[in-house]
């Protein structure tokens, strides 16, 4: 996807501050974070959104990533993982993402 920011960014081609990559997927801070700590993890492939068939080779990459960002963030009294599906559930970046929030207490709520 040529107009894609985050497939540039999974490439190297605009910078980003990176927590964890492998050859499936990079981590990375957010660039308006919402809590002390909070990293995205995506796919170095471009799918829409978490049902645009992702791979599940990929989907374990992504799993075992967030466990790396919560390790190396130090995430040991829990974290929130967000997947915002569709631009109605607030998705603005049309490259599948997953929010990794914590550093803070979260509270019970969902949203
Ligand atoms: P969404 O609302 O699509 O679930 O989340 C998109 C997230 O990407 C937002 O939290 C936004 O701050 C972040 N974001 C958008 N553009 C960039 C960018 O160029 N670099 C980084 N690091 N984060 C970005
Ligand atoms: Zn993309």
């Amino acid at each position: 996807m040529d107009d894609c920011i985050f497939c540039k960014i999974a490439a190297h081609e605009i910078p980003s501050t990176i927590v964890y990559e492998d050859d499936k997927v990079v981590a990375f801070d957010d660039l308006n974070p919402q809590a002390p700590v909070h990293t995205l993890v995506i796919p170095k492939g471009h799918y829409e959104n978490i049902v645009d068939g992702v791979p599940a080779d990929v989907l374990e990459a992504m799993t075992h990533a967030i466990a790396e960002v919560a390790k190396i963030k130090g995430l040991d009294r829990g974290f929130r993982v967000i997947a915002n599906t569709g631009a109605s559930a607030g998705q603005t970046v049309m490259h599948f993402h997953m929010h990794v929030l914590g550093g803070k207490d979260l509270g019970e709520g969902l949203i």
